[in-house]
């Protein structure tokens, strides 16, 4: 059921409730009152005939003369029988049947009793008047057609108020619940023409301040970062194929030119050793592609251990040290951790050490001195290891882009590199729950901070 008929019936539902119970409540006060009033009424009117009779001295005939006669009208018809204070009638209107039994005369002596048949409501009560030390027992009854006439006046008219109120708050609830719900409409077909074709496409939250609004925006943020990462991983393939087949191109056109002519050994040689550095640089752009895809695809599956980063650091300094010993790499202990714990983390060895050595080798390759410090400090349970060289820098403009692939920054395009480590670098240590922030100033240097949760926090 769509929410615009579920809401129109359920509003109304509610509202009618309420409404039918109030018009109940005003009925029946009013019929309480009716009927009170009607009571009030014939006991007046019974004390008066009495003080007619007995102390004006008007005759039984006068009255039964002016009495309505009730074979005409039987409902304008009023009975008043008079009772002595031993319960004999002494006076009784034309066609009045008496009632008063000497049960019934013990109980009206003490109260009045009222009573209602078909309509026809009568009240027997005792007049007791002291000053002339008189008691007459008076029965009174008779039909209240003015006030049964209102009350079905009444009636009519709360039968058909509420009819109309319910279906006017049904249509008016209709209209508005379909106003208000009208946007989802429009937001919902909107959503099933957006393909990976149409990204681009927003779906329209103007003059919507309401939480459509909010959905809606929600939903174009949504968009706006499918949308980033939908051309992120086009570009990336673009990139990829780029990279790859540019060394690619280079290395088949210099075959081609060493094997035109027969060359000397040394021009050989040469020759090969081009095609080593070519070809390394396409091993190290090839595995670090591997590395990526496998974080992206299969991270469930990388082994977890708890290592300690201060080994992994000495591990990581020997090894580019061996590849590139002109690389001067400081691993420096800003303070002393309070126990071993401190230094150990959950994670991947093999990954950690990747990203170690892309921060380190990234520091050492954009600055002159090719040096770089690596320190280790301590913040509660965390450890965190700044990579800091005093190198080139990175533009401020540039800074929210070198995690993306194949990024490079202006001013180290002349130097060798593919913009793959620093994106597989922020995703190992995403997938270590860690944090990678940069600092950076043109001209004096960048310093790199990783942060990961050590052990001594999840115990
Ligand atoms: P690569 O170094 O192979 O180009 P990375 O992904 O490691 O790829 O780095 C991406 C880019 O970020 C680099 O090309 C460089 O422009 C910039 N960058 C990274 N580290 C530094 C650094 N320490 N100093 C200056 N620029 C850096």
């Amino acid at each position: 059921m769509k929410i615009v008929d579920k809401q129109t019936i359920r509003v109304p539902l509610i509202l009618s409730f309420a409404l039918i119970i109030f018009s109940i409540n005003i009925y029946l006060f009013f019929s309480y009152f009716r009927e009170n009033e009607f009571y009030a009424y014939l006991q007046s009117t019974g004390i008066n005939r009495s003080k007619m009779l007995f102390d004006e001295g008007i005759s039984a005939e006068h009255f039964n003369s002016i009495d309505v006669d009730l074979k005409e009208s039987p409902y304008l018809q009023e009975h008043y029988i008079i009772y002595d204070s031993t319960g004999n009638v002494i006076y009784k209107s034309k066609y009045s049947v008496p009632h008063l039994n000497e049960k019934l005369k013990q109980t009206v002596l003490k109260a009045k009793i009222t009573a209602q048949k078909d309509g026809f409501e009568r009240i027997i009560f005792a007049n007791k008047e002291n000053k002339k030390h008189r008691t007459f027992i008076i029965e009174a009854s008779g039909y209240d057609l003015a006030g049964f006439d209102k009350q079905e006046k009444l009636f009519i008219n709360l039968i058909i108020s509420n009819v109309i109120l319910i279906t006017l708050m049904v249509f008016i609830s209709r209209f508005y619940i379909w106003k208000d719900l009208k946007p989802v409409g429009v937001i919902s077909k909107r959503m099933r023409s957006i393909t990976t074709k149409n990204l681009q496409q927003r779906i329209p939250e103007a003059n919507l301040d309401n939480e459509i609004g909010e959905m809606a925006h929600t939903f174009n943020d949504l968009l706006d970062r499918l949308d980033a990462s939908y051309s992120q991983q086009r570009n990336f393939v673009s990139y990829a194929t780029h990279e790859l087949r540019t060394p690619l191109a280079i290395l088949l056109g210099n075959t081609q030119v060493a094997l035109m002519k027969t060359r000397s050994a040394e021009e050989y040689i040469s020759t090969l050793k081009n095609f080593e550095q070519d070809i390394n640089s396409m091993v190290n752009l090839i595995s670090g592609l591997l590395e990526l895809a496998r974080m992206n695809a299969d991270s469930q599956s990388i082994p977890f251990a708890d290592v300690r980063i201060d080994e992994l650091l000495w591990q990581t300094e020997n090894m580019i040290k061996s590849k590139t010993p002109m690389y001067k790499i400081n691993i420096i202990f800003e303070e002393i951790p309070e126990n071993d714990e401190s230094l150990i983390v959950n994670g991947n060895a093999e990954l950690l050490i990747l990203v170690f050595r892309n921060l380190i080798e990234n520091g050492c390759k954009y600055s002159e001195n090719n040096k770089v410090d690596v320190k280790i400090n301590f913040d509660k349970n965390k450890i965190l290891l700044d990579f800091a060289d005093e190198g080139v820098g990175i533009p401020l403009n540039e800074i929210e882009h070198i995690f993306e692939p194949f990024y490079r920054t202006q001013k180290t395009k002349a130097i060798s590199g593919h913009g793959i480590g620093l994106p597989l670098t922020k995703r190992i240590v995403d997938l270590h729950g860690g944090e990678i922030l940069v600092n950076s100033t043109e001209n004096v240097g960048t310093t790199f901070t990783v942060i990961f949760t050590n052990k001594s926090r999840i115990n």
